[in-house]
């Protein structure tokens, strides 16, 4: 009995390896002269020659077909997409196409709409198409990019916790959650629905405790109801991300300009200058020279003597501004923020840390290489002082 059913295992799994065994297409490695022709246009850039010579052979002979997907692609990359999208559809016109190449096609051609700014006609297909499991991941990962485009973040968030994965497209499951769910909360915040941005945020740093940027969203919404709320999540903030710590204490000491938080504002900026890994802030400086007292600066200051000589310089420089005799005592937050912009500019650039992107504005979603997270603020001083660093070694 087991030995009938062994036999017939065996001329099952023979058959089968017969039924799918790649067949060998002779006419692969036999390419006409046009064919030749037409890669010679690729060569030297003449890519509408080379895609009329591809055109007519594509009736003929199919092994042009995966020539065609590359020139597509290459159509799409140059901005081309009416081509991209031309060559996709004519390919998927051709009635004995195999199932494999046409989705390949249709993978192609959604790309094409996506790039061309067609979303609908892109999602359709990417749609459809991940209901094949080997398109599932990729065809997902492109829809995610789509709703990223369109601002459609439930969907994107829908996609990303069908997936069973914990990386898509380059970035934790979880960090893409919390960042589709910061921007909805920034949305709720525009229209003035504070409770909801608010719900949203604390949901966001629930799903990625790291979430820096949920982090800034709640002290900036508590920041004018609940000031020592919004210090702890600003000092949070600098904890898990350091180097945002000069473009948060700025947003610290902007929670001055109302004296009833002074008390709070000074506790915050003293634990801040108590943290070791920090380098040198002249925002704290030239905080505790004013709300406290020159003592306690230069204590602050004297923590980093010694440790780089660009460092030395800004120490010197702050304290330099601070020690104007002019200053008039009553207004010493505004003249303090004053000399502070007149020396070293207060703008902060955002640069990415992926792709050297630099914007005056923050972007978590980087435009240039679109990943998340990657931009971090520098002050002219930083760049100046990074680039001396490069000079010098
Ligand atoms: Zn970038």
């Amino acid at each position: 009995m087991y030995y009938i059913f062994g036999i017939i295992i065996l001329v099952a799994v023979i058959s089968l390896y017969y039924y799918f065994k790649p067949e060998k297409k002779v006419t692969k490695d036999v390419f006409n002269a046009e064919y030749y022709r037409g890669l010679n246009y690729i060569l030297n850039n003449q890519e509408d020659r080379a895609f009329k010579i591809f055109t007519a052979l594509m009736d003929v002979d199919s092994s042009t077909i995966e020539t065609h997907l590359a020139l597509g692609g290459l159509y799409r990359k140059r901005g081309e997409f009416d081509k991209a999208i031309l060559i996709h559809q004519n390919l998927l016109s051709r009635p004995t196409l195999e199932q494999e190449l046409k989705n390949q096609a249709l993978y192609e051609l959604a790309k094409d709409f996506h790039s061309a700014g067609l979303y609908d006609r892109s999602e359709k297909i990417f749609k459809n198409l991940s209901e094949f499991s080997s398109y599932n991941l990729s065809c997902s990962e492109e829809l995610i990019k789509l709703y990223e485009v369109t601002k459609d973040w439930d969907a994107a968030i829908e996609i990303v916790n069908n997936l069973k994965v914990d990386e898509i497209n380059n970035h934790k499951k979880d960090l893409l959650v919390s960042q589709y769910l910061c921007e909805i909360s920034s949305d709720h915040y525009e229209n003035s629905e504070i409770e909801r941005a608010v719900a949203v945020s604390k949901k966001a740093q629930k799903s990625y405790p790291d979430c820096l940027r949920s982090l800034l969203q709640l002290a900036e919404y508590y920041s004018s109801r609940d000031v020592k709320l919004s210090l702890q999540y600003y000092y949070n903030a600098i904890i898990i991300d350091e180097s945002f710590a000069k473009y948060i204490l700025n947003k610290i000491i902007g929670l001055s300009k109302n004296s009833e938080n002074d008390s709070s504002v000074l506790d915050t900026v003293n634990t801040i200058s108590e943290i070791k890994s920090l380098t040198f802030i002249p925002d704290i400086f030239i905080y505790l020279f004013y709300q406290l007292d020159k003592e306690t600066a230069l204590r602050y200051s004297d923590k980093f003597r010694g440790n780089d000589e660009f460092e030395e310089f800004l120490i010197n420089s702050t304290i330099v501004i601070s020690g104007n005799e002019d200053i008039v005592k009553t207004s010493m937050i505004e003249t303090m923020l004053d000399s502070y912009k007149k020396i070293f500019s207060k703008d902060f650039l955002f640069l990415c840390k992926s792709c050297g992107y630099k914007s005056t504005v923050l972007n978590w979603l980087c435009p240039s290489c679109n990943n998340w997270c990657t931009s971090s603020p520098k002050t002219t001083f930083d760049l100046i002082g990074a680039n001396a660093k490069n000079v010098r070694q």
